[in-house]
């Protein structure tokens, strides 16, 4: 169990936006206020290579990046800036999730990427969303090249809908991406709808839970749980990665799902029962509080050792809780009907 992590990453900064360094130093501060290091090893990670980034990016995109920051940084599009040494702090994100997924290749329970920028919208020519490169798919083709494994699951619980990680692999029947994200209608960027599921060979491996605004915990829970299982079981992914975001958080103000720290809870200790090992990368979040608390929960779900010494509740206390008198929306029930028939010719649920 590992976090990979370094203070270098508050070189990527701007005070004025709200994807800034306060985000991870509010995680860091409250993890360490509960003593995480004495059950949690912290490692830096190292950077990532250009080779590691040419397997995902083009040149051209890598180049401007460089370049960009370079010549003093400043905001690539309105919404996603870069200072004079988020280039190298990007590698560095980049190298984080490499470095996770190796340890979990090396046998760790799981290893849990701390990066910023985050890197799910980023696509393999352009900067998006606050993100430069894309940390996840950097991370897979360093496995696909260096290990020899093929079948990878990505789980993105961010708000948004992870565009870039799913345009990347939307061809790629190797790599299933599960999203559950605020319906696109309502919320950045825009796509994300259930019809969207891949193309070509990769047609299947691309699925979307576009939930509609004020869905909560039992919404999150009961549609997650009836899905995931049986895709692990049938897909049988020899790694598992998880793009965890925390702006679907109730107090998150660019959204407008209503889950809290039991859904983070339940999530960790769900994926780690099902699989057993989890690469986890940091993407959004920006209700500090909501972040720190959820991250806090999150990571003790899955440390046993550490969730021991506090009277937090377990994932079948939580499952009990929201699910045993859920009142579920038509429309909830009417997405996983819809996701059900169009993916029944790819997998049986
Ligand atoms: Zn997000």
């Amino acid at each position: 169990m590992v976090l990979v992590y370094s203070p270098y990453y508050d070189n990527h900064q701007n005070s004025l936006h709200i994807e800034n360094k306060s985000r991870t130093d509010s995680i860091i501060k409250k993890l360490d206020d509960e003593n995480v290091r004495d059950y949690i090893s912290v490692l830096e990670p190292n950077y990532a290579t250009l080779d590691d980034l040419s397997k995902v990016h083009s040149l051209e995109h890598i180049n401007f990046i460089k370049n960009f920051c370079k010549r003093g940084g400043g905001y690539i599009d309105y919404d996603t800036y870069a200072t004079p040494l988020s280039y190298s702090v990007a590698l560095m994100a980049a190298g984080g999730s490499i470095k996770a997924s190796q340890l979990v290749m090396g046998g760790e329970k799981w290893a849990y990427s701390l990066a910023r920028p985050p890197g799910h919208h980023a696509n393999k020519k352009t900067a998006m969303g606050f993100c430069l490169f894309n940390n996840v798919a950097i991370a897979i083709e360093n496995l696909r090249a260096n290990y020899n494994i093929k079948k990878f699951l990505i789980i993105d619980f961010d708000v948004h809908y992870g565009n870039g990680t799913a345009d990347i692999f939307y061809e790629d029947p190797e790599v299933l991406y599960l999203s559950i994200h605020q319906d696109p209608k309502t919320i950045f960027p825009g796509k994300g709808f259930i019809s969207e599921q891949g193309h070509g060979s990769g047609e299947g491996y691309n699925l979307n839970l576009p939930m509609p605004p004020l869905s909560n915990n039992s919404d999150y829970i009961w549609i997650l749980k009836e899905l995931i299982g049986p895709l692990i079981k049938e897909f049988r992914p020899e790694m598992v990665f998880a793009e965890a975001g925390f702006d679907a958080h109730k107090k998150d103000l660019l959204s407008r799902i209503l889950i809290d720290e039991d859904f983070y809870a339940w999530i960790g200790e769900y994926l780690m029962e099902l699989h057993g090992s989890l690469v986890i990368l940091l993407e959004g979040g920006y209700d500090l509080d909501a972040l720190a608390n959820s991250n806090l929960r999150f990571i003790k779900s899955m440390t046993p050792e550490w969730n021991l010494q506090y009277p937090y509740k377990t994932r079948s206390e939580i499952e009990h809780e929201y699910l045993a008198h859920a009142n579920l929306s038509n429309s909830v029930k009417e997405i996983l009907r819809e996701v059900l028939d169009n993916f029944s010719p790819f997998f049986k649920f």
